[in-house]
């Protein structure tokens, strides 16, 4: 079973310092999540470890399995089994659904042991099936016209064909009605096995009503300042972040 280990991770933006030594254990099987309030760096943590050029790594760690995804190329590090949805996820056009997920598969593969377009078809429609969602998709342009629901059933459409060890939702419930909400939860809670670990990103507890982590970690100025179980992000909810402010003798 997979070990994703984050470790002394610093990163800058235009050479400003915003993530200042994190560290984060995430074994097969496990759900982390990580609140914060707007600014904090959480998405910035999201982007150093897929390698967003805008973030530039000035120390430490993320390895799955031992091995150091900061020193990989940004699409190794989708093929080693990262996966990252994103608050917003891009539009491509001219590029269907079913194009991208076939070459994104068959990237994960040996040279000569493509999928077979019928057993990608298979497969594909098996998972749409799943997700309740409209066939048509499979051939429309990446993202295009998409509503916010959408690219969201999307996402766990990808995360499901593509099997990832490690898979990082940074903020996937923004804007989401609560149906929306569900798919997503849903789509996540059918994926947890022992082969594969969750690092859930979000500024509200809303999402995590439906996928109950085993963790909640916050994040405060670049740092994660306090680790607990779910009951912590239940206290977040209620009491909002300035009492562990206080705690900490954080100021703003
Ligand atoms: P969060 O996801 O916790 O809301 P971010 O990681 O998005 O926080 O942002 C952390 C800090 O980095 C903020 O102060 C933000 O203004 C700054 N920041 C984020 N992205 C950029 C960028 N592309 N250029 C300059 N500053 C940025
Ligand atoms: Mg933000
Ligand atoms: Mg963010």
């Amino acid at each position: 079973s997979p070990k994703f280990v984050i470790d002394g991770l610093k990163a800058t933006i235009e050479n400003k310092e915003i993530l200042k030594g994190i560290n984060l254990e995430i074994k097969g099987g496990e759900v982390h999540a990580i609140m914060g309030p707007n600014g904090t760096g959480k998405s910035t943590l999201a982007s150093a470890i897929m390698g967003h050029p805008k973030y530039e790594v000035t120390e430490g760690t993320a390895t799955l399995n031992g091995v150091d995804l900061l020193e990989m190329e940004v699409d190794e590090r989708a093929r080693a089994g990262v996966f990252l949805a994103m608050q917003y996820p891009s539009e491509i056009t001219g590029v269907t659904n079913a194009d991208f997920l076939r070459s994104a598969i068959n990237a994960k593969r040996e040279e000569g042991d493509e999928i077979s377009l019928i057993k990608f078809i298979r497969k594909m429609e098996g998972k749409m099936g799943e997700l309740e969602m409209n066939p048509e998709f499979m051939h429309r342009y990446l993202n295009e016209g998409f509503s916010g629901g959408e690219k969201k059933r999307n996402e766990i459409l990808q995360m499901a064909m593509l099997d990832p060890s490690v898979v990082i939702l940074d903020e996937v419930d923004s804007g989401l009605d609560i149906d929306a909400l569900k798919i997503v939860a849903d789509g996540v809670n059918n994926m947890r096995s022992e082969e594969r670990g969750f690092l859930i990103i979000t500024h509200y507890q809303r999402l995590l009503d439906y996928i109950t982590p085993d963790f909640v970690h916050v994040m405060m100025q670049g740092r994660i300042v306090k680790s607990g179980g779910p009951e912590l992000a239940e206290r977040l909810e209620s009491e909002g972040y300035d009492w562990i402010k206080e705690e900490l003798g954080i100021e703003d």
